[in-house]
């Protein structure tokens, strides 16, 4: 389909996947991220085999389509961009706003002397992925430079002269044929939730520790750095929760959190894990098998604790009713992981105004003509921006609705593989 143009806002797995079912037609992509990277969250999960034995966890599959994402010849990539307004005469017209790109791509050689000389932690950020070029971006909101300009070493120690703080951003248009919204979703804080996350250093939530994984490979306490003796699981922070009106289950927290409860007692056999859970929702066809295994390994409590406390050398007091008993127990903890919940993504307000799309009775973004094969106006969803779904479901979503784009834009003849 030579000649077509597609926005596609959002760059995680689901606008990724969509990207290069389009480019691979010919048809020229516009993929706008308004982060620093590409990938969305799940570019932060670690692959969780064990044993060289893949558990199906799907976070392989996110780095090989930003791998492929990035070398597309037909897709042009602008992270740090977002889009401000949307006309339609015929083709759509969108503005886009860029914040300043401070690092520059054609420059850097990813060799990380900014980052190791940077005395402000958090000021310049790493990707998850090599993919991402470059792998390192400034976090304006730390940088001394934005704040008082008292600091440029950065500048001074880049090697190649890549870095330029002084660099305004940018506004531009993109004409494009069709749109696709593959926004994302937004984690659910669990400041709202009486588990202490935010004072308690030992207290983080599973996205969290996904990250510690995948960055080190092991689990620490974040409080001393020293491996933890025993790690408590919450499930359900944030969904199915009737006092916050969150009554939809985030469907990929049980699976995810299981198999990193797997993981830890893998690499960390000494460590004991505790698993506090309302009911396990099953994923896919292994399931039977990989819980029963599960279990062998890891004390399943199904009981959602009440609060924690924290006691005076950091570890964690977790509350609970044991149900066939009906007492009130308590049990101390060195690590708790919270299994926060899908909640739609911060931008869905944002979005929904300048694209013309409705919301469903949770928040999350429906289609227009969600329902026909061919949407009536040319904008599409994608991902988690619809619901709770998994990498797979996600990249199935993008499939599906980049085959509705091409039928859209009148290549009804075409068929995907
Ligand atoms: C605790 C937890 C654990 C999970 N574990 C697993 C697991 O083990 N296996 C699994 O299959 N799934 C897991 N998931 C689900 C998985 O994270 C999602 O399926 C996946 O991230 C969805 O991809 P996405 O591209 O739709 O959204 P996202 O990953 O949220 O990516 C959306 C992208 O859009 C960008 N964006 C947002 N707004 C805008 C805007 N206005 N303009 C431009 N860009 C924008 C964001 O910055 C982001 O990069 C887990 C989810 C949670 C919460």
């Amino acid at each position: 389909m030579r000649g077509k143009h597609v926005l596609i806002v959002g760059g995680g797995v689901a606008g990724l996947s969509a990207a290069i079912e389009l480019a691979d037609l010919d048809i020229r992509v516009e993929l706008n991220e308004k982060s620093n990277f590409l990938g969305g969250h799940a570019i932060g999960y670690a692959c969780k085999a064990i044993d060289n034995t893949c558990v199906k966890c799907g976070a392989c599959m996110v780095e090989e389509k930003l791998q492929r994402a990035v070398s597309h010849p037909n897709i042009n990539i602008s992270v740090g961009s977002q889009t401000q307004g949307i006309s339609k005469n015929g083709r759509f017209s969108a503005s886009v706003r860029r914040q300043a790109l401070c690092i520059d791509p054609e420059k850097c050689t990813n060799c990380g002397l900014c980052s190791n000389r940077c005395p402000v932690n958090g000021a310049i950020i790493k990707s998850f992925s090599k993919n991402n070029h470059p792998f390192y971006a400034i976090n304006i909101a730390k940088c001394l430079y934005f704040k008082d300009r008292s600091c440029s070493i950065c500048c001074d120690e880049c090697p190649e002269a890549a870095i330029d703080l002084d660099n305004s951003p940018s506004e531009y248009t993109i004409e494009a044929d069709a749109v696709l919204i593959a926004a994302g979703f937004l984690p659910f804080n669990p400041r709202n939730k009486p588990y202490g996350y935010g004072r308690f250093k030992n207290v983080v939530t599973a996205l969290e520790l996904e990250n510690m994984l995948k960055r080190t490979g092991r689990v620490k306490k974040p409080s001393d750095d020293l491996l933890p003796q025993n790690v408590a699981f919450i499930q359900c922070v944030g969904s199915r929760d009737a006092k916050l009106n969150h009554l939809w289950c985030s469907k990929v927290c049980c699976g995810s959190a299981l198999r990193m409860a797997r993981l830890i007692k893998d690499r960390q056999p000494e460590t004991e894990v505790t698993f506090f859970y309302i009911d396990v929702q099953t994923f896919g066809k292994d399931f039977e098998q990989f819980y029963r295994e599960a279990r062998e390994d890891i004390r399943m409590i199904r009981a959602i604790p009440a609060d924690i406390y924290e006691t005076e050398n950091k570890a964690l007091k977790v509350n609970f009713v044991n149900h066939p008993l009906h007492q009130t127990r308590e049990e101390i903890f060195d690590l708790v992981v919270l299994s926060v919940g899908i909640t739609p993504g911060e931008d869905i307000g944002n979005l929904s105004r300048i694209f013309k799309l409705d919301t469903d009775q949770f928040g999350f973004l429906k289609s227009a003509g969600e329902d026909a094969t061919v949407s009536s106006n040319g904008v599409f969803t994608a991902g988690a921006v619809r619901g709770p779904m998994s990498i797979a479901e996600s990249i199935a979503s993008a499939g599906s609705a980049a085959w509705k784009i091409v039928k859209y834009m009148g290549g009804r003849d075409l068929k995907f593989d």
